[in-house]
């Protein structure tokens, strides 16, 4: 598979979790969680582990890992480091109850890159609230790091 360095796991330990988990399923020792996003909270989208947490023994569940959209997890999750503005405001539209596919709506896409745009002004702009979501600011993906030096540090891991 081939997987990148995070949390101060090496793709090779992501790897082997990864491979842990297909046969696990597939010898029916594991069930797939069906759960809203994670995330944005879209109770209507596929999911797919986001994993935190690859220290052994493995775990499957929060906080080690969470089930997550496929835009949360490759558009937000893994490109935050890189586009750490962009995840700032992406948690800002999840907040106010934003899924990620509201994004794909234009007007909502044009609110969002409007707020982006202004945040980088300097100002502070607000997005409108599209559902009531509870939230209590502790959400796991409220704490990420966007700080790459802890894609490789042994010190991110969760657990030794
Ligand atoms: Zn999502």
């Amino acid at each position: 598979m081939g997987y990148n360095p995070y949390n101060g796991y090496s793709g090779k330990e992501r790897d082997e979790k990864e491979a842990e988990r297909a046969h696990l399923l597939q010898s029916g020792h594991l069930q797939l969680r069906h759960t809203e996003c994670e995330l944005c909270g879209d109770p209507d989208t596929p999911t797919k582990a986001h994993v935190e947490d690859y220290s052994k023994p493995y775990l499957w569940e929060p906080p080690a890992e969470y089930m997550v959209c496929d835009t949360c997890a490759n558009d937000m999750l893994q490109k935050r480091f890189r586009n750490k503005d962009r995840w700032d405001s992406f948690k800002a539209h999840v907040r106010r109850g934003g899924y990620a596919r509201d994004l794909q709506d234009p007007a909502t896409n044009k609110e969002f890159l409007d707020y982006r745009e202004a945040r980088e002004r300097g100002e502070k702009p607000t997005l409108r609230i599209l559902r009531d979501r509870q939230l209590t600011g502790n959400e796991w993906w409220e704490k990420l790091s966007i700080d790459s030096n802890t894609l490789t540090d042994p010190k991110a891991r969760p657990r030794p």
